[in-house]
């Protein structure tokens, strides 16, 4: 994540809208519901490209733009299973629900085990409280509180710290505020947020956006070079960079001062 907190411009077809809207009414008469969902997965999978340009190719949880596979649509409140929760019988009627889409990567959505870690959302949803958990399309979503960080919620992201080696940890302190700890710490876990690779790709973007601002701190405003220099810069820590969340939060005054010193040059 960066999760920076993604701006959600999802722009689907009137179509793509029209057909998520009927099956989230059809798949709640449905007689078996989960045979509706597989029988329609296709309507999710089908807006994955339009996740992909809200956050301009990037995973919405690590941040790692797309290579060469495509990226999926994850629900965010699984949709068969709840690992945590094992007679839960996944939030199924959240299956066509556009609010419950996040694009995610294989590895972020996936189970895989790494050189030192593991990691992977698979069926995972877990709750500061267990006992709000809503079982059926009755109960209200609302009053669960979930421990997962959600790039939509802009207040989720800024619970994980990143430092100059690509490394995240929680950004609360244990004894300060212990659900923000919890919350990050799990969060990081989950999605494999720590994993050696990832760790390598931020902090290398992270240690090459901080070199840059150094040479545009120390070249004449006159050399040609550096107006082409602050417009690289300025795009890799826009919210569609890759890794831009991590970078602003680890260069955070730097960039800011950055941003403000070069914004004529810039225009
Ligand atoms: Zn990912």
């Amino acid at each position: 994540m960066k999760m920076r907190s993604i701006n959600v411009v999802i722009a689907l077809t009137a179509e793509q809208l029209e057909q998520l809207t009927s099956a989230t009414a059809q798949i709640l008469s449905a007689a078996d519901p989960r045979r509706y969902m597989r029988q329609h997965a296709r309507l999710w999978s089908n807006v994955s490209s339009a996740l992909e340009a809200a956050s301009g190719g990037k995973c919405w949880y690590c941040e790692t733009a797309r290579n060469r596979s495509n990226y999926g649509v994850d629900h965010f409140r699984p949709k068969s299973r709840v690992t945590e929760c094992p007679q839960h019988p996944g939030y199924w009627w959240l299956a066509f629900d556009l609010s419950n889409f996040r694009l995610a990567c294989t590895y972020c959505n996936e189970r895989r085990v790494a050189e030192t870690t593991a990691g992977g959302k698979a069926g995972h949803f877990p709750l500061l409280i267990e006992a709000r958990r809503c079982m059926n399309p009755a109960g209200c979503i609302a009053q669960e509180q979930p421990i997962l960080l959600d790039p939509l919620d802009p207040s989720d992201p800024p619970l994980l710290k990143f430092l100059m080696s690509g490394d995240v940890m929680p950004r609360m302190p244990q004894n300060i505020d212990a659900i923000a700890y919890r919350r990050a710490r799990d969060s990081i876990e989950i999605f494999h947020l720590h994993e050696a690779r990832l760790v390598r790709g931020r902090g290398d973007k992270i240690r090459l956006v901080s070199s840059l601002l150094q040479v545009v701190e120390n070249l004449a405003e006159d050399v040609s070079i550096r107006r082409t220099i602050i417009r690289q810069i300025r795009e890799m820590v826009d919210s569609t960079g890759e890794y831009s969340g991590a970078i602003c939060d680890a260069l955070s005054a730097d960039i800011e001062r950055f941003l403000a010193a070069t914004a004529d040059e810039a225009a």
